[in-house]
């Protein structure tokens, strides 16, 4: 893939295209790519940060044609705050996940959570939006967020994949909202479709998609199985666990490994594997 230009729209299929919004970090890869789907309408996915000039790079992109809906598939800050402003310029309505029903209560992930996130229409499993041309399914996939959808463009078998599947890193599942057996569920979703290609919120396009889904699935068995041999060591609190399975990892991201671990422990303390007192975390059995 070409070299992605921010605030520059960039055609990917004929109904497709992606632009990039100014918000690079170690949890954005190189920043929110924003889609635009349709040719003659437009519904505009994840329209990203409610940045001045970011917003002016989406407006100028739709260039005068009428946007049929915002779409968002979940409510973190880099996602879903251009939504507003977007809406009162164009007119157009706000479709998508649900607000956040859960308090967030965790420490502060990735951008965190847009709480003034306010859609106009929510969407179910199996809903859709469309315009001319073009429809948009969604499809829940919660794991990432507990509101997280994707949405399957019908007509070119395409699947915007948000935060569930990235095409530069696995996502976070961070709890209290974050949960790992709604996230490994949610990707086996994903392996029982035939989609063509993912179009994902963050990092390029994923053709032979369902490969990189198995791939995510395996990986966080792998780290369940470091999880549980660690605990049958001896009991241990998160962070000593962490050093010993992220080595080398980005110290910005230990926190999220952190609550990746805290995930995991949550899902395997769910299935009686392990116990937790204080903090400290031991294998059961
Ligand atoms: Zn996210």
């Amino acid at each position: 893939m070409d070299e992605q230009q921010t605030g520059i729209a960039q055609p990917l299929e004929p109904l497709v295209a992606r632009l990039l919004a100014p918000n690079p970090s170690p949890f954005t890869y190189t920043g929110t790519q924003v889609y635009l789907v349709g040719t003659h309408d437009l519904a505009v996915i994840d329209p990203g940060p409610d940045v001045p000039a970011h917003l002016d790079a989406v407006v100028a992109a739709i260039a005068g044609r009428p946007v049929r809906a915002i779409v968002i598939t979940h409510t973190h800050r880099d996602h879903s705050p251009a939504s507003r402003p977007l809406a009162a310029m164009t007119g157009a309505t706000i479709v998508g996940c649900a607000p956040l029903a859960v308090a967030d209560t965790g420490p502060r992930l990735e951008a965190g959570f847009d709480t003034d996130y306010a859609p106009d229409r929510v969407l179910a499993d199996g809903d859709t939006v469309s315009g001319e041309g073009w429809t948009l399914s969604a499809l829940h996939t919660p794991g990432h967020t507990s509101n997280h959808l994707c949405f399957a463009l019908e007509e070119t078998n395409a699947l915007f994949s948000g935060d569930h599947v990235m095409g530069w890193s696995t996502s976070v599942v961070a709890p209290p909202d974050g949960d790992m057996a709604a996230y490994m569920a949610s990707l086996d979703k994903l392996l029982r479709r035939d989609d063509r290609i993912y179009y994902p919120a963050h990092g390029d396009p994923i053709e032979n998609p369902r490969r990189l889904v198995r791939g995510m699935m395996g990986h966080r068995k792998q780290r369940e199985g470091q999880i549980l041999r660690l605990l049958r060591e001896g009991a241990r609190p998160v962070p000593a666990m962490v050093e010993r399975m992220y080595i080398g990892l980005d110290p910005k991201l230990l926190p999220a490994a952190g609550r990746s671990v805290l995930a995991h422990l949550i899902d395997l303390r769910a299935r009686g594997l392990v116990a937790e007192q204080d903090e400290v975390w031991s294998h059961v059995g």
